[in-house]
């Protein structure tokens, strides 16, 4: 049965683990407002544009405060096999700044992408991601929004002898099913607990 936000009727993807014990469940808007609440900063100055566009194409955009900055996401095409692209900018960027730097980012991949599906571009992205990691099967990997296995990705490979393939690692982005636990002692390490 899902879980509701402690504060609105949301389904919770967050779970918080307070310092004094209790648990609170949180939709996505609610744990960046906790988590700004915890960490000193204004929730609102992190809001940003639903979408951007990039080259003509139109990409979600979300984001995730974290204690160390703010993960913004664009992505697009269909769930679990996502174009996605991320990047991590310091709280002193507001959400509306930061639209720049995404689609700096996006852009810096997709200026290289041509249609052909079975060859590298210049640049590019492949995500690495589970169907069920609990079952303890091989991960799929996702090569212009569609899946991979193992083999395939290897004989895709293949065909670049005498190259380095250089990498970048980031986040995909979250599948809006996951679940998240917070600690808060986390987020907050050096504080007293005298202010609940
Ligand atoms: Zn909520």
């Amino acid at each position: 049965m899902p879980q509701h936000c402690y504060l609105c009727e949301k389904e919770a993807h967050h779970h918080v683990k307070l310092k004094n014990g209790d648990v609170i469940d949180c939709c996505d808007e609610h744990y960046n407002r906790w988590i700004c609440e915890r960490l000193g900063l204004e929730y609102t100055r992190y809001v940003h544009p639903k979408t951007i566009n990039v080259f003509g194409e139109r990409f979600r955009v979300t984001m995730q405060v974290g204690p160390d900055g703010v993960m913004y996401y664009a992505s697009r095409g269909r769930k679990g096999v996502e174009e996605s692209y991320a990047l991590q900018l310091p709280f002193s960027m507001s959400g509306k700044e930061a639209m720049k730097y995404l689609r700096g980012r996006v852009s810096l991949t997709t200026m290289f992408a041509s249609d052909d599906k079975d060859e590298l571009d210049d640049a590019g992205t492949i995500g690495i991601e589970y169907d069920d990691a609990t079952e303890g099967e091989d991960p799929y990997f996702i090569f212009k929004g569609r899946k991979l296995s193992p083999d395939q990705l290897i004989e895709l490979l293949s065909f670049y002898p005498g190259y380095n393939l250089a990498y970048q690692l980031e986040p995909r982005v979250p599948d809006p099913d996951s679940h998240w636990i917070t600690y808060e002692g986390h987020v907050v390490p050096g504080e007293d607990d005298d202010d609940n």
